[in-house]
């Protein structure tokens, strides 16, 4: 094919291209279709910021113009692919060179999606197998720019709206059949292609389960009552937001709900349907609050947890410590707050003695 796929093709060449990746969904959006989206998904923001998530996330209010008009910094796109990947989320394994605590010693636990080695690196080599099978597909080469999570850019949106699923009441991406424990990437390209998507909401033949059927498990496995039962979420108790996303020092409060969370949390993607079991991997406290910071980072290099680095890692483990009761945990904290070069941790460690 030395065109661009007609409509009626251009699912089977989706279905093909995602087999081929190991993709969970993979779809297909005009541009034109999102250009006069920017009102809507700037009052989208505007409502997440009025229910108390105002100031939370300063990256993402820095850039919240490229984040409701995505095609102002590129004119030249004419359409755009997503795609929903499962990386190592429901798979056992673990990070490497982080030891795990001895019998009934405190443990921080980092999360399952935090599995194996860092899903913006995942994403590189399905981007480019994808872009590979495009140019191949139309016999010339296309300007392009692709990206996973860490670019400013509507990912769950543009992901609903080329039809690969729906939002469900835990904010994540629903694919039919597929669940909700995926990793979302884009690829805007400078060639006109047909909306199409595979599997596909609108897909009845293929007889996929539902996505979101509202049952609320979510909502009840949420330790912190981050998720609203009207709808949303407050970002300031939710767990993966305090252990990798929040930067200050962790008071009294943000502690209580931060729980035994070293980075990240699964309770609402675990509970959804259908459910994962596997508890995520178990971390020795008192090693990582020792351990020096240039030794740490090595440790974390290509894993999502070097997204937060040594001093969050740090701080949220004085946390977790702070909630165990003894001599011993007193001890170590004690001395790592007249050791440690971080107002962070040392101001963290107070507010655990207060
Ligand atoms: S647990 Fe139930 S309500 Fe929550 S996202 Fe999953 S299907 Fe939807
Ligand atoms: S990640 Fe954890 S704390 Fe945040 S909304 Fe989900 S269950 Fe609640």
């Amino acid at each position: 094919m030395t065109t661009a796929p007609a409509s009626h093709e251009m699912t089977d060449w989706l279905e093909a291209a995602a087999r081929e990746l190991g993709l969970a969904a993979l779809g297909c959006l005009p541009t034109i279709a999102v250009c006069g989206d920017a009102e809507a998904l700037a009052a989208r923001y505007a409502a997440w910021q009025a229910a108390g998530n105002a100031g939370l996330l300063p990256y993402l209010e820095r850039s919240l113009a490229a984040r409701t008009e995505p095609l102002t910094a590129r004119p030249w796109a004419r359409s755009v692919l997503v795609f929903a990947f499962p990386h190592a989320w429901d798979l056992p394994g673990t990070i490497p060179d982080l030891p795990a605590p001895a019998a009934g010693a405190p443990a921080g636990v980092i999360s399952r999606y935090a599995n194996g080695t860092d899903y913006h690196m995942a994403a590189r080599p399905l981007l480019a197998g994808l872009l590979q099978r495009l140019e191949t597909c139309l016999g010339h080469s296309v300007r392009h720019e692709g990206g996973a999570d860490a670019w400013a850019v509507p990912d769950r949106y543009l992901a609903r709206r080329a039809g690969l699923g729906v939002i469900g009441r835990n904010q994540l991406l629903h694919v039919p059949g597929r669940g909700c424990r995926l990793f979302l990437a884009g690829l805007f390209v400078d060639a006109a292609l047909p909306a199409a998507a595979w599997p596909g909401l609108a897909d009845s033949a293929t007889a996929l389960p539902p996505t979101c059927d509202g049952c609320g498990r979510c909502l009840a496995a949420c330790p912190t009552g981050a998720l609203r039962p009207a709808g949303g979420l407050h970002l300031a108790p939710c767990r993966s937001y305090l252990t990798m996303e929040y930067r200050g020092a962790l008071d009294a409060q943000q502690q209580v709900w931060l729980g035994d969370s070293l980075f990240g949390c699964d309770a609402c993607s675990s509970a959804c349907p259908p459910m994962l079991e596997i508890p995520g991997q178990r971390v020795d406290l008192e090693w990582l609050l020792t351990i020096p910071a240039a030794d740490l980072r090595r440790r974390l290099h290509g894993t999502p947890l070097a997204h937060a680095g040594p001093t969050l890692l740090k701080r949220n483990a004085a946390a977790i410590l702070g909630h165990h009761p003894g001599p011993e945990p007193r001890r170590l904290l004690a001395h790592v707050a007249t050791t440690t070069g971080s107002a962070v941790i040392r101001d963290t460690i107070a507010a655990t003695a207060r």
